[in-house]
């Protein structure tokens, strides 16, 4: 729908922000059909030049500022006389000074605007050193006002904060007051060819060359950048990309939408019924069967090839085919202990036995002459002349011979040889995980040694300034993560090299990936975007990111990538989680480096204990267990309830579409043995 979206990040600083890109200053994303230049900018006067520089070019432009565009109702009408905030913006203009240097007066501003009002308020917040009686410093200090705290899009977003405040952490309220009073000005530049939806348009899409809407980059999870800030409205512009028609209409439910289209404004793609997880539109999820074929794909086997004895290869993957080396059994043999003789030469009565036994499957036996028994053992290679042997209990011996109870038919309880395995036989295929039985019949067909892959060696590191040892003194997180997924490592047939821990510091994080002598890497922690999430940040600069965005829960923020040749999982801080997203995402793709066949688990379809409903868009991954024939899930979803990790027994996997589960219900199941996790 537009050619040119620009998606500004503001702020109101007081003076420059400097020459170095800094957080928590200006940046704007332009993307022009596909294309993005992200910049920072040390003034507002800077920013607003350059996108000038970007209208002028006369594209259809979607142009977005994240600061409010209207206030609480009441506001306008009080100031101006109209219940509308386009009239506001030309007032705030008139009486809002903001130099090329930053240096502006809105809080004496917000004074003058508070002396409007009766009681105290409602503009609070300011610094210290500012001597003006009527803008209280605490939010308590207020009274008697008379309006409201937010604007209806504010009681829908979560984390919005009101416009009143103009000071202290998190403050938007001062980004409106220097904001629209610079929006005032732009309109005025750009005249009929610019329009404010939804103050101007009504609920519809502006028909004008230029749309100018009000946005909230932290809907949208934020593109990998070195500054957060950056990265938010880089992934801004790419979610306003997917913009439809349907985003400028009226937001449903709001009983007044015509004033709080006049007045209040609304943030352009939020929805009223919008739960905290639902995945905001525009942002393009990788599934996790996506994701899972990326890493199937980009990560094959490079292991060395070693012969191991055979009983030492139990848990190792087979490099190449075996065939059997010798038939098993090697040769004919009873499979009984009685008496053996050609059952072709029996005459009626009794049979004269040959002196000697067969007893063993070594010891070869003199030929037995043709009419005449031997008796031999379970397990004994037949002798010459022997095709046949009668059980000893229908068999008995006196001083004439023997006397059967029964002839019984020919061949009767012998094995023939090779009746298992013929030599030359296949008997295991490349890549298999050894396990005990195949251990068996390698031996049995001949092998004293077998072809293996040499093991992969995981790494596992943890981050976080927080984080200290198992049992070491408070304060600060216990290191769950790293002693768990290197026993997770173990049970997996890798080697598991404990890199021990870094502080959230992208210098210590990138010598310990670098001097990790591994094949692959697990971290944890650090893997979002925020301020202190160096991992995916490093990954994004200097590695390779694969994935990012994976559509699971528990599982997000996770990064799939690659450090410098090695594989590299940035898994979630969060216990749960990592043990989550090692289990599913990690494990097949270790095996398949180790040499193994790729091997997702086959759930299986069980009878649910539980009900549930779950929205479109994402895996959901339960902890459950088998109990009388039906999955139950544990009480709590949270992703830090590391007891439901030990209480589970396995995992409840929920479809990526929406689903409504009732006790009854069959699905997907799959315990935790199957996972190697038992
Ligand atoms: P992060 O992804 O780094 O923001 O971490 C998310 C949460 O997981 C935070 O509460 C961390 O304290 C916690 N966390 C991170 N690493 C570990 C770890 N190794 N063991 C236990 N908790 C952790
Ligand atoms: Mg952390």
């Amino acid at each position: 729908m537009f050619d040119l979206i620009i998606a500004a990040d503001w702020s109101a600083a007081a003076r420059p922000t400097g020459p170095q890109p800094r957080k928590d200053a200006i940046w704007v994303c332009a993307d022009l059909k596909g294309t993005q230049t992200v910049e920072y900018f040390p003034t507002r006067t800077a920013a607003l030049d350059w996108i000038d520089g970007w209208l002028e070019q006369g594209h259809r432009t979607l142009l977005g500022f994240d600061f409010a565009f209207g206030y609480p109702a009441g506001f306008a009408t009080a100031l101006t006389g109209q219940d509308a905030a386009l009239p506001l913006w030309d007032w705030l203009a008139e009486r809002i000074e903001d130099g090329p240097d930053n240096a502006n007066n809105r809080y004496v501003a917000a004074q003058e605007i508070n002396r409007l009002f009766p009681g105290i308020g409602p503009f609070w917040g300011r610094p210290a050193h500012l001597d003006l009686p009527d803008l209280p410093p605490t939010d308590r200090a207020r009274d008697g006002h008379g309006l409201p705290e937010r604007r209806a899009v504010e009681t829908v977003v979560p984390g919005a904060k009101p416009l009143w405040q103009l000071a202290y952490a998190g403050a938007v309220g001062s980004q409106s007051l220097v904001g629209l009073a610079a929006l005032s000005r732009l309109r005025a530049r750009w005249g009929a060819e610019m329009q404010v939806w939804p103050q101007e348009t009504g609920w519809t899409l502006p028909l004008a060359r230029i749309a100018l809407v009000e946005i909230y980059p932290s809907l949208w999870p934020p593109a990998l950048a070195p500054i957060k800030d950056q990265g938010q409205v880089i992934a801004t512009a790419q979610a306003l990309r997917d913009a439809t028609p349907d985003w400028f209409t009226a937001p449903g439910l709001q009983p007044d939408a015509d004033r709080i289209a006049r007045e209040e404004g609304w943030i352009l793609s939020v929805q009223p019924a919008a739960s905290c997880f639902a995945l905001p539109p525009g942002i393009h999820w990788t599934t996790v069967a996506e994701a899972l074929a990326t890493l199937r794909a980009t990560f094959p086997c490079r292991q060395a090839k070693q012969q191991v004895p055979v009983g030492a290869a139990s848990g190792r993957i087979l490099a190449t085919p075996v065939t059997a080396r010798r038939a098993n059994p090697p040769a004919a043999n009873a499979a009984v202990d009685g008496w053996g003789f050609a059952h072709a030469s029996l005459r009626a009565g009794v049979i004269p036995v040959v002196p000697g036994r067969a007893a063993a499957a070594t010891t070869t036996a003199d030929p037995v002459a043709p009419g005449h028994a031997i008796r031999i053992f379970t397990g004994a290679a037949l002798p010459p002349g022997v095709d046949t042997v009668a059980l000893q209990e229908d068999a008995r011996v006196d001083d004439w011979g023997l006397h059967l109870r029964a002839i019984p038919k020919a061949g009767a309880n012998t094995r023939p040889a090779g009746e298992d395995v013929q030599a030359g036989d296949a008997i295991l295929p490349a890549g298999r995980v050894l396990r005990p039985s195949d251990v068996a019949l390698a031996i049995a067909a001949g092998h004293g040694t077998l072809p293996v892959r040499a093991r992969l060696r995981v790494g596992v590191l943890s981050t976080g300034d927080e984080i200290i040892a198992p049992g070491a003194t408070p304060p600060g997180i216990h290191d769950v993560n790293r002693p768990m997924l290197l026993s997770m490592l173990s049970r997996w047939g890798v080697d598991a090299v404990d890199l021990g821990h870094v502080p959230d510091d992208p210098d210590a994080l990138r010598a310990a990936l670098d001097a990790a002598p591994v094949d692959a890497i697990l971290t944890s922690g650090g893997a979002s975007a925020g301020d202190e999430d160096h991992l995916s940040r490093l990954l994004a600069a200097e590695g390779q990111v694969h994935h990012w965005r994976i559509a699971i829960k528990p599982g997000r923020p996770l990064a799939l990538g690659d450090w410098k040749g090695r594989a590299l999982f940035g898994l979630p801080g969060n216990p749960v989680a990592a043990f989550t997203c090692a289990a599913l995402f990690a494990r097949p793709t270790l095996l398949q480096m180790s040499g193994a066949d790729w091997a997702e688990p086959v759930p299986l379809r069980l009878p649910a204990g539980f009900a549930k409903r779950k929205k479109d868009g994402r895996r959901e991954v339960l902890r459950a267990r088998l109990r009388h024939g039906a999955v139950e899930v544990f009480a709590s979803e949270g992703s830090g309830r590391v007891s439901g990790l030990s209480w589970a027994e396995g995992f409840v996997m929920l479809p990526d579409e929406a689903c409504e589960i009732t006790p009854g219900d069959l699905v997907d199941y799959i315990p935790f043995a199957d996972l190697g996790l038992a």
